[in-house]
């Protein structure tokens, strides 16, 4: 059974990510930084040796590396990103993009023959970042975000317009039309880490990504009256913070009565007014972010939060004003990857289970317009975002060798 190069993936995935370690050993490596321009050019450079071809930067500066096999079909697309988010980890991103490299580097180095020619792809600015866009490169993509609207961004901190940063990057918005399209991509595998501890309760190496989960935000104002901290009894307070708080553990026991470890949901924004010690609050505004596929348990869970929201506001004499602000649905994974994914993970000799990916991808994008799959690393306590983000040599080798399999299966199912 041919099998990838584990020493080398580990030896690339070292290396990548000594670019943009700070002094506290984590990585900064957002959009259109140093580090950013400097993990490009170790890619385009270990390319270039490894299989002597050039990288194609597109429009908004994602790369391309095409391997030719003389067939005239779509490409198997492999990657992930190479940025990374403030003081973040080594796998997050960088481990999809080294592993789709090892892959195609097992490939050619066997001979393995394919139907169809493969692309390995390293997509721009995925995280959030200083311009205030993520999924960046995806997005242009597929589509969902256009030309005109890149010169609408700038860098936060040096306002640099996103278009100049594009181009700093190697890119060019005035060549829109060249981004790859439908016409070019048949299906897109991204290997990423968990980032998430189910695969440590379910004890396994890997899994298949059924779906991206759903995300559901509200802002919530809750206006109650503002008087004298001192002076106003207890029982006569129309106290908004209170109120704000009543609603979010409201949420939480939603949440909770569901009982589905696919639904999570946090208040991760509150703003308090006019927020001084000596004024009892009279406006509280906060964000429910609830990640959440089920179509019908959403319904439910916003008919349940629509009582216990009455409830709240009889009891404490407050208003609470709900808007929508985010109701993205869930991105199903192509079931042509899903099957060759679990087909590659069962010959590899392990369990080939499924998960929903509880945080966005630039899969999620792709979908749009080629069939796109996932599959997951476990991620040791669930850790991600952090420097402390790790998986071991054995998982990866394991998801490599299931990725290896699963890219000769698609070859033989792709309809195109
Ligand atoms: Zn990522």
């Amino acid at each position: 059974m041919t099998k990838i190069n584990i020493e080398r993936l580990m030896k690339n995935i070292e290396s990548l990510g000594t670019i943009g370690e700070n002094a506290q050993g984590g990585i900064d490596r957002a959009l259109g930084s140093e580090a950013d321009v400097l993990a490009r050019r170790w890619l385009m450079e270990y390319w270039k040796e490894r299989f002597h071809r050039e990288t194609k930067v597109d429009a908004i500066a994602n790369m391309w590396l095409h391997v030719e096999n003389g067939e005239d079909r779509k490409a198997i697309v492999l990657g992930s990103h190479h940025d990374s988010v403030p003081n973040g980890g080594k796998y997050d991103g960088a481990l999809g993009v080294l592993m789709a490299t090892e892959v195609v580097e097992t490939i050619l180095e066997q001979n393995i023959k394919l139907k169809h020619p493969l692309t390995i792809v390293s997509f721009t600015g995925e995280e959030p970042n200083p311009y205030g866009i993520s999924t960046l490169g995806s997005k242009a993509l597929a589509g969902r975000i256009r030309k005109d609207q890149i010169r609408n961004y700038f860098h936060r901190d040096t306002l640099e317009n996103l278009a100049d940063g594009i181009q700093r990057l190697g890119g060019d918005i005035e060549m829109w039309e060249k981004i790859p399209g439908k016409e070019e991509i048949g299906s897109y595998l991204e290997c990423h880490i968990e980032q998430g501890k189910r695969l440590e309760a379910m004890d396994l190496p890997v899994a298949c990504v059924s779906v991206i989960t759903g995300i559901y935000r509200e802002q919530i104002t809750v206006t109650g009256e503002a008087n004298h901290a001192g002076t106003t009894m207890m029982e006569c307070r129309k106290d908004a913070l209170l109120g704000a708080c009543e609603v979010a553990l409201a949420v939480e026991a939603v949440l909770l009565e569901l009982q589905d470890k696919d639904i999570v949901g946090t208040v991760g924004y509150i703003k308090n007014m006019p927020n001084e010690a000596n004024i009892i609050p009279d406006q509280t505004t906060m964000i429910l972010d609830v990640r959440i596929s089920n179509e019908e348990k959403k319904l439910e869970m916003q008919h349940q939060i629509n009582e216990r929201v009455k409830a709240i506001e009889a009891k404490r004499g407050v208003r609470v004003h709900r808007s929508v602000i985010l109701n993205q649905p869930a991105q199903p994974m192509s079931e042509v990857v899903i099957r060759a994914v679990s087909q590659g993970i069962r010959q590899t000799g392990l369990q080939p289970e499924q998960l929903i990916s509880m945080a966005g991808h630039d899969a999620s994008n792709v979908a749009a317009m080629a069939d796109s799959g996932m599959i997951f690393v476990r991620s040791i306590d669930g850790k991600s975002h952090c420097k402390e983000e790790y998986s071991t040599p054995e998982d990866i080798e394991a998801c490599a060798n299931a990725m290896l399999r699963a890219v000769q299966i698609l070859d033989e199912e792709m309809a195109e």
